[in-house]
């Protein structure tokens, strides 16, 4: 008999893993909860390669918008802007990028839905009951459903999680804040560069990109300690690149992650932020999850075995996905230096800027 896979989550690694189990000899459960895809997301080479290798990328490149630089810069007491570094992208022109959560979202989903065998429901799951023979799964109206195989997508504070991991209190949480403007403006001053602006409460990554057809740009605010908001701009000429009617969203992503887990339990197997919660300093959580799908893909080409995929996935997966985590967080605590040591960083990064940047996305880009 066909054995029914259930995916728990409806961003992008479920739709991601859809995609992937579609076309396979499987029944599909999806079930989305409530989702809320936001703003956009750089795609880096690495990313961009693997995604080559799930979607036809040509019905993706027209929502695609090409980065060519990396600035980074210093707001300075005045609110004027310093430059510290400028990196130009010689040979990664064709595949850096930025691109819209819910344009990337929708063509996996489109993906994933050429397959008969995969239904979606609407439903947030609240419990995972593993029994012997099958596991059950209850949404929050109480409906019950059978499968064979879970599939936890449901992000770093998910049911899934908590099933697999027993609790997330060793994570603690550092806020980050998000925004998108359809101003021209910003859009103008931005275009094909990445900027990082070094303030005293925080850092700002400004880039374009492209949401619902229209240029616009996305904005990140990360705070050097959580009581801080993004600060209000009232210089004339940083406005027109950070605007004072930008609407915030907080996030809190994972920090300071002292655990060592496992991602699979009783078939529940947890996928995306939910496996490797990843802080966004380097940018790579999203391009890292397309990495994994591609190998799932793959394995998944010659072997029907769960378990089997699973285990080789952990064995081959997770050495890279930690190192990640670490690079991540040690480019963290760098971009948000304070005191002294933020003097010590500009001027690192005034003279070796280039090849600091050179070094980072050489190795985490290579896939
Ligand atoms: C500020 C910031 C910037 C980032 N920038 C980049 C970037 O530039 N490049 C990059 O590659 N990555 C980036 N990332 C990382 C990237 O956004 C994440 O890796 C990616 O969104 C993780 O997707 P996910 O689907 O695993 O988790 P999530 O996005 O957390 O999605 C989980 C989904 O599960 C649903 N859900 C939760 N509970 C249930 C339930 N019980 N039942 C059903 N559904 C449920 C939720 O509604 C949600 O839709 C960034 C992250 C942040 C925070």
């Amino acid at each position: 008999m066909m054995k029914n896979i259930s995916i728990i989550g409806g961003g992008f690694s479920a739709w991601l893993i859809a995609a992937i189990f579609s076309k396979k000899r499987f029944s599909v459960n999806i079930f989305e909860g409530k989702s809320k895809n936001f703003g956009s997301q750089q795609i880096a080479p690495n990313g961009w390669l693997a995604l080559n290798q799930i979607i036809d990328i040509n019905n993706i490149k027209s929502s695609f918008e090409p980065l060519n630089a990396i600035h980074i810069k210093r707001i300075n007491s005045e609110e004027i802007l310093e430059l510290l570094s400028n990196y130009e992208l010689i040979n990664n022109v064709e595949a850096y990028g930025s691109i819209s959560r819910e344009n990337l979202i929708k063509v996996l989903k489109n993906k994933a839905l050429s397959n008969k065998n995969i239904k979606i429901f609407e439903s947030t799951i609240d419990h995972i009951i593993p029994n012997e023979l099958n596991k059950e799964l209850v949404d929050s109206e109480g409906r019950v459903f059978k499968t064979d195989f879970v599939i936890g997508a449901d992000g770093v504070d998910g049911v899934s999680r908590r099933f697999v991991v027993g609790s997330n209190k060793n994570i603690n949480f550092k806020k980050i804040f998000r925004s998108v403007s359809v101003d021209n403006n910003p859009y103008n001053l931005t275009k094909r560069v990445l900027q990082i602006l070094f303030h005293s409460q925080g850092y700002f990554v400004i880039y374009p990109t492209i949401i619902k057809n229209k240029k616009a740009t996305n904005y990140i605010f990360v705070p050097s300690n959580n009581n801080f908001l993004p600060p209000q701009i009232t210089s004339k000429s940083l406005l027109y690149l950070i605007p004072q009617n930008l609407n915030w969203i907080t996030n809190f992503v994972p920090h300071d992650m002292n655990e060592k887990t496992s991602i699979f339990k009783k078939d529940v197997f947890l996928f995306g932020e939910a496996a490797f919660p990843t802080l966004p300093h380097l940018a790579q959580g999203g391009n890292q999850i397309l990495e994994d799908a591609v190998f799932l893909k793959n394995f998944l080409e010659n072997n029907d075995n769960l378990n089997e995929m699973v285990r080789t996935f952990i064995q081959k997966r997770t050495l890279k996905r930690n190192l990640i985590s670490k690079k991540s967080e040690i480019v963290g605590q760098a971009l948000n230096s304070q005191k002294l040591t933020k003097h010590i960083r500009d001027l690192l990064i005034q003279s070796k800027g280039k090849d600091m940047i050179d070094n980072i996305i050489n190795q985490v880009w290579a896939s």
